[in-house]
């Protein structure tokens, strides 16, 4: 059975979206990445993460294109830069992603990360889009526990719905405390860099004897291994970007692949979890 995650009360998603970091950059592959993102919405990857600084714009029109006729099927959401995110430019931020999807709502929007902008202002700002329509939920990315604690103690700071961190197998330092705290509070963590960009932020990943073993014994790739990791925990929804279509196929199927006591155990000894504090890890 596929793997599912209760977002909210309104919303269940599958475990599997789509990032879409460095598309919109190259014209020519612009088809490509479309009809990727079109396969993923086919296959039931409905979160469809991009960003106004992804390609400047560029990747939100990829998205837009991809979108058209099929806005319905999708959970789309978007980022604002910190320095966008004040009161009045957070606003008109929010208006050219809508403009450049083509859409007149965002299911979620997220602070990139945090700047000088006090969260007081951002959270005000998001309140206002909320009621205006422009946006269904809000939240935020790369806020490690402090930030968050700080944040949740603003008011309205508890609407927050979800923070977006790095969590892939190689680097699991959000297990000592980021994640039992989101837990805690029934808030979903979307993991960025599922594959640790195809093994480029950990050149050993794909290639690691213990994983490549397991793979093979599975009948599965490496880097549906990698997935079906990430979102063994409930309340995680893993968005690896994908611009070709066997690609977001095989990401896709991770979405039933199950990893047994066994072999959870033999991943641990090969990449054990954090036994203390780790400062977050961003890209
Ligand atoms: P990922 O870990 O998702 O890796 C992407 C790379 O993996 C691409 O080179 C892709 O290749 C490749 N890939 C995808 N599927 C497979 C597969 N089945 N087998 C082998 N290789 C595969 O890295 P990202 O940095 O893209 O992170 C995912 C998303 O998270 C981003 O796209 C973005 O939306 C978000 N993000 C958010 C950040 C934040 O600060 N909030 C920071 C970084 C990312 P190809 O494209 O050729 O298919």
């Amino acid at each position: 059975m596929e793997k599912l995650i209760a977002f909210d009360d309104s919303v269940t998603l599958p475990a599997v979206g789509q990032g879409t970091w460095f598309m919109g950059e190259d014209a020519l592959r612009r088809q490509e990445e479309v009809a990727a993102l079109q396969a993923g919405l086919d296959c039931g990857l409905t979160l469809i993460d991009t960003a106004e600084m992804y390609a400047e714009g560029g990747a939100e029109e990829v998205v837009g294109e991809a979108l058209r006729g099929r806005r319905d099927r999708a959970f789309v959401v978007s980022k604002v830069y910190p320095w966008n995110a004040g009161e009045v430019d957070a606003v008109e931020a929010c208006e050219r992603s809508l403009h450049r999807l083509g859409t007149d709502r965002l299911d979620l929007y997220l602070l990139h990360w945090r700047g000088n902008v006090p969260l007081e202002e951002t959270i005000r700002a998001m309140e206002k889009l909320q009621q205006q329509g422009k946006i269904l939920r809000w939240g935020v990315s790369n806020f490690d526990v402090d930030d968050l604690q700080e944040l949740l103690s603003e008011p309205g700071g508890n609407q927050c719905a979800t923070n977006q961190v790095l969590y892939h197998l190689a680097s699991r330092g959000i297990e000592y405390d980021l994640l039992p705290e989101c837990q805690q509070r029934q808030m979903p963590v979307m993991a960025y860099c599922p594959l640790a960009q195809a093994g480029r932020l950990r050149q050993t990943l794909f290639t690691h004897v213990t994983l490549v073993e397991i793979a093979q014994q599975k009948g599965i790739s490496v880097a549906q291994l990698l997935l079906a990791w990430v979102i063994r925990k409930e309340g995680i929804i893993a968005i690896p970007k994908a611009s070709s279509q066997a690609h977001v196929r095989e990401n896709a199927a991770a979405l039933q692949i199950r990893l047994s006591d066994d072999e959870l155990a033999r991943i641990n000894r090969a990449f054990p979890p954090p036994q203390s504090k780790q400062p977050l890890d961003v890209v």
